[in-house]
C-alpha cells in the first residue's frame, strides 16, 4: 500500500539530532490515521548522518532515504524529497527539531478542512541570535513588499502540501528553487497554523550568513522585478541631474562669459555618479543574466548516490481513495 503521508526531512551534518528527531517523528507517525513514510534526504553530510539514516532504514520499513552525491543545499534536498515522495500529502520539516513534529496532526487537520497548502507560521523564535532574528524580520517584510506574489511573512519551509501541489512543483522546470515562493505562487487554498519556533536541538546552524544571504537574494530576484526597476529609476534620476547640470553650465557660460569655469569638480562628480549608476545597473542585470544562464544550462538539479526504501511500500495498490 502506498503511504498517505510523506514526511520530508533534509539532513546536513545532523548526527547529533537524528536519534531524537526519529523518536519524536515516529511517535507522531504512529498516531496518524494512515500509513506514513519518512523520507530523509542526506545532503552530502560529512559526519555520521548517512550511517545513522541507513540504520533507521534497516530498523523501520517506513524510513526511506535519498543521499545526494554532495552538498547541494537545503532547497535542492527538499526538491529531491518532493520528487520521490509518494504520499497524498507531503509535510516538509527541518531535521534540527526547530519545526516541532507534534504540529503535523494540526496541519493535517487543516488539510482535511480542504486546504491544499498549510504552512506553519512562526510567532516567536526562541534562542536564536538577535542578528538572525533581526535579519530574518527585515527580509520577510522586504520580500512581502517587493514580491509579485503574496509570500506570507515569518514562514519557513515547514508546511504541508497536497499531492496536487507537489505534482505542480515537480513539474516546474525552474532551477533557482525558492520553495516558499513557488508554494505561494501556485495558489489554491492556503492557510497558516501558528507555532513557536524552538531553538535548534543540537549542533550548529547549517546556514551560514553567506548561505542565508544567497537564499534571500534568490527569493527576491526570483519573485520580484523591483531590483531591475531600481536601476531604471536611479538611471532616470541620474539623467535628470545630468541635464540640470548641463543647463547650469550653459547658463554660467552665457551669463558670466568672463569668469573661468571651475568645472573640474563637477566633471569628476558626474563621472563618479554615472559610473556608480552603471556599475549598479550592470550588477543587477548580471543577477538576472546569471539566472538565465542557470536555467538554460538545464543540468539535473542533483545527483544521487543512494536511494533506498521506496520499493518496499510501493509493491501494492495505488492511493486512489
Ligand atoms: N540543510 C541541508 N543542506 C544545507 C544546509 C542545511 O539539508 O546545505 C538542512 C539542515 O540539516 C536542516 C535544515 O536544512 O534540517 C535547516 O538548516 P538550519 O537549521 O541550519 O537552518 P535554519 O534553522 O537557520 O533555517
Ligand atoms: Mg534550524
Amino acid at each position: 500500500m502506498l503511504p498517505k503521508y510523506s514526511l520530508i526531512i533534509p539532513v546536513y551534518n545532523e548526527e547529533a539530532t537524528i536519534p531524537a528527531l526519529y523518536d519524536r517523528v515516529s511517535a507522531v507517525m504512529n498516531r496518524l490515521d494512515d500509513v506514513a513514510e519518512l523520507i530523509l534526504i542526506n545532503d552530502g553530510s560529512k559526519d555520521r548522518s548517512l550511517h545513522l539514516i541507513r540504520e533507521l532504514h534497516d530498523q523501520d520499513s517506513r524510513v526511506c532515504y535519498l543521499s545526494l552525491a554532495r552538498n547541494f543545499g537545503h532547497q535542492i534536498a527538499v526538491t529531491a524529497g518532493l520528487n520521490y515522495a509518494r504520499g497524498r500529502v507531503v509535510v516538509i520539516l527541518d531535521a534540527d527539531l526547530q519545526d516541532p513534529p507534534e504540529l503535523i496532526p494540526e496541519l493535517i487537520n487543516q488539510w482535511q478542512q480542504g486546504y491544499q497548502v498549510v504552512y506553519a507560521q512562526r510567532t516567536q523564535r526562541r534562542k536564536e541570535s538577535w542578528f538572525k532574528r533581526f535579519t530574518a524580520y527585515l527580509f520577510y517584510r522586504l520580500l512581502k513588499q517587493l514580491a509579485d506574489v503574496d509570500i506570507p511573512i515569518d514562514t519557513g519551509d515547514f508546511c504541508l502540501i497536497d499531492r496536487q501541489i507537489v505534482d505542480l512543483l515537480n513539474a516546474m522546470p525552474e532551477r533557482n528553487r525558492y520553495i516558499r515562493g513557488l508554494r505561494s505562487w501556485v495558489g489554491f487554498r492556503q492557510t497558516a497554523v501558528k507555532f513557536e519556533r524552538d531553538p535548534r536541538f543540537a549542533g550548529e546552524v547549517k546556514y551560514s550568513f553567506h548561505k542565508s544571504l544567497g537564499l534571500a537574494i534568490n527569493g527576491l530576484v526570483s519573485f520580484s522585478k523591483v531590483p531591475l526597476r531600481i536601476s531604471t529609476y536611479v538611471g532616470l534620476f541620474a539623467a535628470f541631474v545630468a541635464i540640470v547640470m548641463m543647463i547650469l553650465v550653459f547658463y554660467w557660460r552665457v551669463a558670466y562669459p568672463a569668469s573661468p569655469l571651475t568645472g573640474l569638480t563637477t566633471i569628476v562628480v558626474a563621472i563618479f555618479f554615472l559610473g556608480a549608476v552603471q556599475l549598479l545597473s550592470i550588477g543587477i542585470l548580471g543577477e538576472y543574466i546569471g539566472r538565465i544562464y542557470e536555467e538554460v544550462k538545464n543540468r539535473p538539479l542533483y545527483t544521487l548516490s543512494e536511494v533506498a526504501g521506496f520499493e518496499r511500500l510501493s509493491s501494492q495498490a495505488d492511493y486512489s481513495n
